[in-house]
């Protein structure tokens, strides 16, 4: 008999904002499979003998996709129910997508389980709301961290500059001297604001603030790094008007 795959979203790293469905699903599957972005405390609610850590290798060296596609199906066709768990929502930039067709290639029935997504949590529980009836009615989910084989940049900043949205970048701390600058030079002006989370939701969250044209020295002065989210645009001055009040965890 084969087995049957869930594709898992974690959410942001909070325990609390686990699904109901994903918190059954992590206590009943044989194996888990992840990386370290669902983070400790939750990672921390499994035990160790029904847990496959698929994401970077002793060394730094990630885990090629190809092996995480390939363990997925074997342990499936050993009539295993696994979870394949991942930060946030496994269709947002989580490679679920590459997975859901592999699965499907191979005959392996499988289902997703939506997760809250760091692209809004984390900006929310900084204090910022990605949309606003004042500030922004479109928002941008974009990544910061291309594929480096690809010729051409396969993001259109320019073309994300004209929005006059919201953009929230994943992956984007590394490459955040590259896209603000390209962003002013589409014509965005360099006052406007952003925001970095890190770790949102983790009891060790950060956030660092400042502008377009402030943000590289803010980041390297606060000592950002990943996991982050960028968020460029004027909701990210909403932040000032609600900290004061904001509470994230209880
Ligand atoms: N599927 C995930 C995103 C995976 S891409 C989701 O929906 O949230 C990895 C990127 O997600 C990180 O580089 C970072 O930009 C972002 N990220 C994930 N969890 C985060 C968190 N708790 N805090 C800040 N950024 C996070």
């Amino acid at each position: 008999m084969t087995g049957f795959v869930y594709l898992v979203g974690s959410g942001p790293g909070d325990p609390d904002l686990m699904t109901v469905k994903a918190r059954r699903l992590l206590d009943e599957a044989d194996v888990v499979l992840h990386d370290k972005l669902p983070g400790p405390e939750i990672l921390g609610t499994i035990d160790e003998e029904r847990r496959e850590d698929v994401g970077k290798r002793a060394g730094g060296e990630w885990t090629p996709q190809e092996y995480t596609n390939r363990r997925l199906v074997e342990l499936a066709e050993a009539g295993k129910t696994v979870v394949r768990l991942k930060g946030g929502d496994p269709f947002v930039f989580g490679r679920g997508g590459e997975e859901a067709e592999h699965l499907a290639a191979h005959d392996i029935p499988f289902e997703y389980v939506p997760g809250v997504t760091s692209a809004i949590a984390g900006p929310g529980v900084a204090g910022i709301p990605v949309t606003h009836r004042d500030h922004a009615s479109s928002v941008s989910f974009v990544t910061g961290h291309e594929d480096p084989t690809k010729d051409e940049s396969a993001v259109d900043w320019e073309a994300l500059a004209a929005t006059g949205g919201t953009l929230v970048v994943l992956m984007g701390v590394g490459k955040l001297p590259d896209y603000t600058a390209a962003l002013c030079e589409a014509g965005m002006d360099p006052g406007t604001p952003v925001a970095l989370v890190e770790r949102a939701t983790w009891p060790d969250m950060q956030v660092a603030t400042g502008t377009l044209d402030t943000i590289v020295d803010v980041r390297d002065e606060d000592g950002i790094e990943p996991p982050a989210i960028t968020v460029i645009g004027d909701v990210a001055g909403t932040r000032e008007r609600v900290v004061e009040f904001l509470r994230t965890r209880t």
